[in-house]
């Protein structure tokens, strides 16, 4: 299997395999990597994943993307990156299905896919725990000497995320700057208590954007890549435009139905929709390679917050960024350009369409895609937007009527099912991916159930939602309050390009 760029529209496209396109990120012309074919899954496929576990589950849909790697070890780093030490049994006895991605049932044959099990209690952690492991081994199958030395800025969970998946991974280092105003307190505190040998964390003074210029300045400069070469390292990101981030995705998808099957909630063949609360596109683009790959997924209901671009999309056939953007209750959603729809335009509308309206996008912020494109999109996507009010009610109603206690994320996905059903009347069963454990947003959920403003920190509100819902802390975010701050710098944007060369 052979990767294309999505920009690439020559009659002969450059291919590269799996391991270069993992090891680059973006191809050369600024796409991103696409693999030549959506391998299918044949009846015999779906009987032998019905009684793998999980990491088997998960090498085996990896084996048929990424046909350069060898099997066997792809089976191994999915055993470690999932073992129970990073994600351990889920503790509410309603939950069934598999650890490392259990389900949670709730009413109306909607099924809460749990992928916040893991070190960082986000749902990033299921491509992020993978995905530095297929990079160590692209750089050996390439070749590579040098060590590859990730970048990241971060407005919050990537950074925290990325350093749990890269910490004391052989071939790679990592370094994380973070804004000074503009990452929550448990996010700063997550990120200066990480582990590992291989890893730095410094804040910057400034808001986001000054920490994302800072990184891209210094991926520009050819004198430091240059200097760091000599040092014996090159820069990469651990950006979610990565194939090797995307690919891990499709696993839980595939995964959750055939633990429905397994549970006897559904019978193998029948039809469910699935719901993705959205931002960059990447989990939900996951989520339509399986329906391609097999999957019998009617429906993709793509779930946005008050920054609606994509519900826009979906309903006008207009993308456009040019509007105001929102600082909202489910943060990893607050983003105005979804990298990743880009690999739906072109899987849907071919490269020169893509490169027109990627080209259109950088210049005018905005592009309009074709009606026969759009009816291509429409036959599997349905866009719906939730604004704060609706946000909160979802957490607070779910709450009081189920007992099950859901983050700001999973309440968008869950409110724009509820809409989608109202509209359609469609009864399908929904698989719907809860992407954040509620304890990462403790105030606003805390709120949302009708607690009082909690006294005292960050902590004391943790342990008062928890005594109020008899939910336990998950354990990665109470240990931050004991463990030790390792990472205390604060620098100006001006002296970030040292930082990568103090490993
Ligand atoms: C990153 C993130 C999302 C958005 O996922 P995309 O793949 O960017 O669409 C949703 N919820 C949470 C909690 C996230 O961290």
């Amino acid at each position: 299997m052979l990767y294309y760029s999505t920009r690439d529209a020559s009659s002969s496209p450059r291919m590269v395999t799996a391991a270069e396109a993992i090891k680059e990120g973006l191809a050369p012309d600024g796409g991103l990597y696409l693999p030549e074919t959506i391998p299918a899954l044949t009846e015999a496929d779906f009987d032998a994943l019905l009684s793998m576990d999980y990491p088997e589950r998960a090498a085996f849909l990896l084996s048929k993307y990424l046909t350069d790697y060898d099997p066997a070890l792809l089976l191994e780093d999915c055993r470690a990156a999932y073992a129970p030490e990073k994600f351990p049994e889920p503790d509410d006895p309603a939950d069934f299905g598999q650890r490392p991605a259990p389900l949670h049932p709730l009413a109306d044959g909607i099924t809460a896919l749990e992928l916040w099990h893991g070190p960082t209690s986000a749902f990033k952690d299921m491509a992020l725990q993978i995905m530095p492991r297929l990079l160590s081994r692209a750089l050996v199958m390439t070749g590579e000497r040098r060590t590859a030395q990730i970048l990241v800025a971060t407005s919050g969970d990537t950074g925290k995320a990325a350093l749990e998946g890269y910490r004391d991974v052989e071939g790679v280092a990592i370094t994380v700057f973070y804004p000074t105003g503009g990452v929550s307190p448990m996010q700063a505190r997550q990120m200066q208590t990480t582990r590992g040998s291989n890893v730095n964390v410094v804040a910057v003074r400034g808001n986001f954007d000054d920490a994302q210029n800072g990184v891209k300045r210094i991926f520009a400069d050819r004198e430091l890549a240059e200097e760091a070469d000599l040092c014996g390292f090159f820069f990469s990101s651990a950006n979610s435009i990565n194939w090797g981030r995307l690919a891990p995705q499709i696993a839980y998808y595939v995964s959750a139905y055939l633990d429905l099957v397994n549970a006897g909630r559904i019978r193998m063949g029948d039809e469910v929709n699935a719901a993705v609360p959205t931002g960059n596109f990447g989990n939900i683009f996951a989520a339509y390679l399986a329906r391609e790959m097999g999957v019998p997924v009617k429906r993709l209901i793509c779930a946005s917050n008050r920054n609606d671009v994509l519900t826009d999309f979906i309903q006008t056939g207009v993308y456009n960024r040019e509007r105001e953007f929102y600082k909202t209750v489910s943060p990893s959603m607050d983003i105005l350009i979804s990298s990743n729809l880009e690999r739906l335009l072109r899987v849907l509308g071919g490269s020169a369409l893509t490169r027109d309206l990627m080209a259109s996008l950088a210049k005018t912020g905005k592009y309009e895609a074709p009606e026969e494109l759009m009816e291509k999109i429409r036959s599997a996507f349905s866009g719906y937007s939730l604004d704060e009010a609706g946000t909160l009610s979802v957490i607070g109603e779910t709450w009081k009527d189920e007992g099950y206690l859901i983050d700001p994320h999973t309440a968008v996905g869950l409110g724009a099912v509820r809409k989608y059903r109202e509209e359609t009347g469609d009864p399908l069963p929904v698989i719907l991916a809860s992407t954040a454990s509620p304890f990462k947003f403790a105030a606003p959920v805390s709120a949302a159930i009708g607690l009082e403003e909690a006294e005292g920190g960050l902590y004391d509100g943790l342990r008062r939602l928890s005594s109020a819902t008899g939910r336990p802390i998950p354990a990665p975010l109470a240990e931050t309050e004991t463990l030790p701050l390792r990472f205390e710098r604060v620098i100006d944007p001006a002296g970030m390009a040292g930082v990568p060369f103090e490993h």
